[in-house]
């Protein structure tokens, strides 16, 4: 009988001989990894957590496999991690010791679009930006969107509810997701590959799967809702006096362009210097104003906007609230300013080991609270560098600090601490978009009533009783 200790201190009791046995009975020994055949990237996501040694990978081909691998783990009480592309910043997909880890990364492929109903039917390990492609020759946009888009899954993306560049037109994956096929901890399959935008039908199921990072079922295909009408977009970089003007200029534009802009990133100096500095990337205005935003507006045809979209810059220079200001007149100037934004994960590399806050307020209180985090970062830690910038339509600020010094992660939680006592006075949320996984379920209180804590814990045990759906994620 082998007793696995579980991270956050429960134990699954099984034996991993017979774990083993039952797996290469079920599914065949070539879908299963052991041992040194296991690879160093399967213990590790881009939060900087590192895993232990699972006692295998399996890389299931089917919705079948991976029932039938689920169901013997939950005949042996034994521990799974679901994978996708290992992107996520929270933890949330590193295996704890001798678990057996279900890596999606075989399902991969976009099974239908449906062009009459505006829909994509997927599986759950393909890259997001396979499934944006494919829609994009079909004339449509698919439009979650993010930095990672290369390596993350779909599946990965719902597990974790994404947001991105276009949640303040499009919403999260959440709001785009209209079927889920799930895999429950026994084994049970829930085909919910509905692809109505209204059902309601009872209560919406597939929600329990959405951002619950694969501790309640293992996302296998989904149906995502596709939009019509968008071949590009009319984009500016402009340059603000501050935080004041960048709500000024956000409301004008909104009300301007009848609530179709379609994003609103924000990169205050320290970003933008970085960016173009350590992140190589070319400054298309001078680095020394306060603060950056880039705002786009996507349409059937930019060309018809375009005066329109001047008129919204021109308008903000004569307030005042605007600087400087850049129009894209081409794609390729476009993509040049988005990769401004898009370098971060260059500069993830650059300047790590870092800590990446994932933080969410309502908009009016981001100015202050930056204010708030700058004062804490001058007091209490003078000379490690912090970038701040993030999806500000949405209210949602990210704070990359470092390189830390090498001592065990002392700076690393003194940051932490101080951070998200600021997010829990200014009521703001300790994670907007990122999860909690097991790097942020120290502070998941700051933003969670004891009383919501109760009910997430039973609804887990109603879906998953023998707790074996990544343990120690998100709650102990
Ligand atoms: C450069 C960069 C930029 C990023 N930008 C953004 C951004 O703008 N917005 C944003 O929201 N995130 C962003 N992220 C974070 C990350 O890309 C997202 O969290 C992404 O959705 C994770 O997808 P993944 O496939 O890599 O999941 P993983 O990291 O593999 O897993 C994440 C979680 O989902 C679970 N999971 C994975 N697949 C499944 C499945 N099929 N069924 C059930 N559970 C599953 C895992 O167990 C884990 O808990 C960024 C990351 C990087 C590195």
């Amino acid at each position: 009988m082998t007793v696995l200790q579980q991270p956050q201190g429960g134990t699954v009791g099984g034996n991993a001989d017979e774990v083993l046995a039952a797996l290469q009975n079920a599914l065949g020994e070539s879908e299963l990894l052991t041992g040194t055949a296991i690879s160093d990237k399967y213990l590790k996501d881009w939060s900087g957590e590192r895993g232990q040694m699972p006692l295998a990978v399996l890389r299931p081909r089917s919705t079948e496999e991976v029932s039938k691998a689920l169901a013997v783990c939950h005949a042996h009480h034994w521990p799974v991690v679901p994978q996708g592309g290992l992107t996520g910043l929270a933890g949330g997909a590193v295996p704890s010791e001798g678990a057996v880890v279900i890596s999606l990364e075989r399902m991969s492929g976009v099974e239908e679009i449906d062009a009459a109903s505006a829909t994509l039917t997927v599986l759950a390990g393909t890259p997001l930006q396979a499934a944006q492609e494919a829609a994009q020759q079909a004339g449509f946009f698919l439009a979650l969107d993010l930095g990672a888009r290369g390596s993350c899954q779909v599946g990965g993306n719902i597990a974790t509810n994404a947001g991105g560049n276009r949640v303040i037109r499009y919403g999260m994956a959440r709001d785009l997701v209209l079927g889920l096929e799930v895999v429950l901890a026994d084994g049970t399959v829930l085909s919910m590959l509905n692809k109505m935008v209204k059902n309601n039908a009872g209560p919406d199921l597939k929600g329990l799967f959405i951002g619950t990072e694969g501790t309640m079922g293992i996302i296998t295909r989904a149906v995502l809702r596709l939009h019509p009408g968008v071949t590009g977009a009319n984009t500016a970089l402009i340059a603000l006096t501050g935080f004041d003007a960048v709500v000024k200029l956000l409301r004008h534009a909104q009300q301007r362009l009848s609530g179709l802009v379609s994003a609103y990133e924000v990169m205050w100096a320290d970003y933008y210097q970085s960016a173009t500095t350590v992140g190589g990337i070319r400054a298309p205005l001078p680095a020394d104003y306060p603060v950056y935003v880039l705002m786009d507006m996507q349409a059937a045809d930019p060309e018809e906007n375009a005066e329109r979209f001047a008129a919204i810059l021109e308008h903000a220079l004569e307030q005042g609230w605007a600087l400087d200001a850049a129009v894209a007149q081409s794609h390729a100037d476009a993509e040049d300013f988005w990769a401004l934004r898009d370098s971060i994960a260059e500069m993830l590399n650059a300047y790590a080991p870092t800590i990446n806050f994932d933080v969410s307020f309502p908009i009016s209180l981001i100015g202050q609270c930056v204010e708030r985090l700058r004062a804490v970062m001058a007091d209490k830690f003078p000379g490690i560098h912090a970038m701040y910038f993030g999806h500000v339509g949405d209210g949602n600020g990210h704070i990359v600090v470092g390189p830390l010094p090498d001592d065990n992660r002392q700076t690393e939680r003194a940051v932490e601490d101080a951070f998200y006592e600021v997010t829990r006075e200014l009521g703001g949320s300790v994670s907007a978009e990122h999860g909690i996984g097991i790097h942020k379920k120290p502070y998941l209180g700051h933003s969670r009533s004891q009383a919501e804590l109760d009910v997430i814990r039973n609804m887990k045990r109603a879906v998953d009783p023998r707790g074996i759906l990544n343990p120690g994620k998100i709650l102990d």
